[in-house]
């Protein structure tokens, strides 16, 4: 049995992405699987949402007037996964479904970035000094969205978007003391003093509230009686969704720093997960979670509740049959 975990490839954790540290914090073995063993099941579920929110924040990093590539990145997606189709037969019909959906996903975010760049124009004020951007900083790493300048005050921000189709209360609450938070102020820190910038002095969250309707032929016929696009007319349905149903379609909160970048408790929870990093890689030396809060989340269950479920003798042949693995981990963010 030792053999077996001893000749099992491990990789390295470093660098620490949000992610990564987020994962720790919930469960060291979920951890451990995805971070050290690289390990995915292959009937993982395709995460909508995840793409979703791919395509909109790719849309906002392109602007209004490279849309086209955005679209072709979606037609290059839906390929590559009908070749999957081909590898794994065995979900091939979610597979499907996930190709159809990345169209219906395209028509949602373009619907919302026109909606977000009418509501939110940049004024001349403001300058955008990078977008969507890797950085790391010692053996920490993560990708920024955005990052701002107020030429009047010469001071930046950094500005995070998030998709959601909750509550924008489920977005924003604990958002300035969450890991993520803390990391970006950490990484843009860092290079503003590389850059002859500033410090940060707080973010700009812009949270994008998306419609739970599709582009459909409610709106083809509606486009053909008003002779304007079908995109458009969705857009008119997507306004009248909104107004009916009470809710803001986005919303912009500005958060400044209070505390300072680097505390007691930020550097307890690195040093946790550092240990972690630091451990043997054995499973053995990452406890399950007991409160079993992680092990069902977003109703969910853990993908690798299997193997947490049966004795380690058995893995072998479980983890033959049910899991493969990544080989590296792009940007901190298993695909
Ligand atoms: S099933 Fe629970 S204990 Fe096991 S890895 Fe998942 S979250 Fe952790």
């Amino acid at each position: 049995m030792n053999e077996f975990i001893k000749e099992r490839k491990s990789y390295d954790a470093y660098p620490l992405s949000q992610s990564s540290i987020a994962c720790a914090l919930g469960c060291e073995r979920n951890w451990f699987f995805r971070y050290r063993w690289h390990l995915k099941p292959k009937d993982r579920e395709f995460r909508k949402a995840a793409d979703l929110g791919t395509i909109y924040h790719l849309m906002m990093k392109k602007g209004p007037t490279k849309l086209e590539e955005v679209l072709k990145w979606v037609k290059d997606r839906q390929a590559v996964l009908m070749e999957e189709v081909d590898e794994f037969g065995g979900y091939s019909d979610e597979v499907v479904k996930h190709v159809n959906d990345l169209t219906d996903m395209y028509n949602r975010a373009k619907c919302m970035a026109e909606l977000f760049w009418e509501k939110f124009p940049r004024g001349e004020d403001r300058e955008t000094l990078f977008r969507e951007q890797y950085l790391e900083m010692d053996d920490l790493c993560g990708t920024i969205d955005e990052v701002e300048h107020k030429i009047s005050t010469n001071t930046i921000s950094i500005r995070d978007t998030k998709t959601t189709t909750r509550e924008l209360k489920a977005v924003v609450t604990g958002y300035r003391f969450g890991i993520q938070a803390r990391l970006y102020r950490l990484l843009v820190d860092d290079w503003a003093a590389k850059n002859g910038h500033k410090s940060p002095s707080g973010f700009i969250l812009d949270v994008v509230r998306m419609p739970n309707i599709k582009l459909c032929g409610t709106d083809v016929k509606k486009a053909n009686k008003l002779h304007i696009t079908p995109a458009e007319a969705y857009k008119m349905r997507v306004l009248e969704w909104y107004e009916d149903n009470g809710i803001a379609a986005m919303n912009c909160v500005a958060m400044p720093f209070e505390e300072p970048i680097m505390t007691d408790e930020l550097d307890r929870v690195l040093e946790t997960v550092r240990d972690m990093a630091n451990r043997e890689p054995d499973p053995r030396n990452y406890s399950r979670d007991m409160s079993r809060r992680c092990c069902y989340k977003f109703n969910k269950q853990c993908p690798f509740h299997s193997l947490c479920d049966m004795d380690i003798s058995l893995w072998p042949a479980e983890l033959h049959r049910e899991y493969t693995t990544y080989e590296k981990v792009e940007k901190g963010v298993l695909s």
